[in-house]
């Protein structure tokens, strides 16, 4: 049994279209099927509230199923794509900042089709996404076909109006039954909807007006990005059908995890092992920055778990300034494996150095081990 399209946003039956516009966003926020792992409930009750904000938010579509209730709608449903989730992509963009709800959709709708999102996923290294970069990536997808240049036809002689809907692509008729009058609207059987015929179609799309084709595109990879990421490159998805805009590209970045450094945020971490005598000496030692090794002093008695910050050695903001910090942790290594020699000689140290120089503070150690994981 389908519900109400007033009952599944939750709004009552005189509510304007801001109104409409409005319970489907919330509802759209909660449901969409990439922020509940694709939960089948989830996404039923997001195709669900979809269909109703379809059909609400379109004065005619409205009109009709205040009239009629579902079977009104029933043959017009299939028209050009109303109702399928070819549109999916225009939900997703409202996730992206774009307006779905922007401009007149309706009638518009019977005709043009936007392209298809396309996703891929890249992976680079924590300096390239420290830093910024730019790479070359290839996508497969459907483009606008180059043999016919999207007409689909090489010959523009051969295109003609459909005669049998007049271009509109569909045809809407009106049935009176014993049950009640219905309106329908199907595609038109003589054009299939395309509201043209073409006599010599295009070889390569079959009059399609696009094709598969491989695509390299330039990526701009800003400086600060995070693993996961995703950057989107307006109009580089799919071609549009029939005059539609074409959909976007979304490229997920991965960054790679990397030999010296893990990275928090905008701090990146960096795990230091000094012996147990250059920590109680004191030493001054090289480690690896985002930017090249750089010296680092550390004072006689220096314990396990201390840590010293670089400032600004970590990872820039991204699209603002200012850097992160680099953490160094140091860790003290013990020997082990001693031969009689070195045994002899540890053992003499131990035997005039009085338990009063070592450090008790592992309390300390263990918060800073906390804090230094993010606990
Ligand atoms: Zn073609
Ligand atoms: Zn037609």
């Amino acid at each position: 049994m389908k519900r109400d399209y007033y009952e599944v946003l939750g709004i009552p039956r005189d509510a304007d279209t801001l109104r409409v516009k409005k319970a489907y966003r919330a509802l759209a926020r909660q449901l969409h099927p990439d922020v509940n792992d694709h939960d089948p409930e989830a996404e039923q009750k997001f195709k669900e509230a979809t269909e109703a904000y379809e059909v609400l938010a379109d004065d005619e579509r409205r009109r009709i199923y205040d009239a009629y209730g579902h079977d009104g709608l029933r043959g017009g449903a299939q028209a050009g794509g109303f109702g399928g989730f070819t549109d999916l992509s225009d939900i997703f963009e409202s996730f992206f900042g774009g307006d779905i709800f922007a401009g007149g959709r309706g009638a518009r709708r019977s005709a043009a089709v936007r392209g298809d999102d396309v996703g891929l996923q890249i992976e680079i290294e924590l300096e390239d996404a420290a830093f910024g970069t730019n790479r070359e990536v290839e996508v497969e997808l459907l483009d606008t076909c180059g043999e016919c240049a999207g007409v689909g036809s090489t010959e523009a002689s051969s295109i003609h109006e459909c005669p049998e809907c007049g271009g509109a692509g569909s045809v809407r008729t009106v049935r009176r039954t014993a049950f009640g009058q219905f309106v329908q609207s199907g595609p038109c059987p003589n054009c299939r909807g395309e509201g043209r015929v073409i006599e010599e179609p295009c070889d390569t799309c079959h009059g399609q007006g696009r094709a598969y084709r491989t695509k390299t595109l330039a990526v701009d990879i800003p400086a600060g990005i995070s693993d996961g990421q995703r950057i989107r490159l307006n109009g580089q998805g799919a071609a549009g059908l029939r005059g539609g805009p074409p959909g976007d590209l979304y490229v997920q970045v991965a960054v790679a995890p990397h030999r010296h450094f893990t990275r928090q945020d905008d701090d990146v971490f960096y795990s230091l092992h000094l012996t147990m005598v250059q920590a109680a000496l004191g030493v001054k030692v090289t480690v690896p920055t985002l930017d090249g090794e750089e010296s680092v002093e550390f004072p006689p008695g220096t314990q396990p778990g201390e840590v010293k910050v670089l400032r600004a050695r970590g990872v820039p903001r991204l699209r603002r300034s200012g850097r992160g910090d680099q953490h160094i942790m140091v860790n003290v290594m013990i020997p082990r494996d001693l031969t009689g020699e070195q045994k002899d000689l540890l053992g003499e140290f131990d035997s005039c150095c009085g338990d009063e120089h070592y450090s008790r503070k592992h309390e300390g150690v263990f918060q800073r081990l906390k804090s230094f994981f993010g606990a």
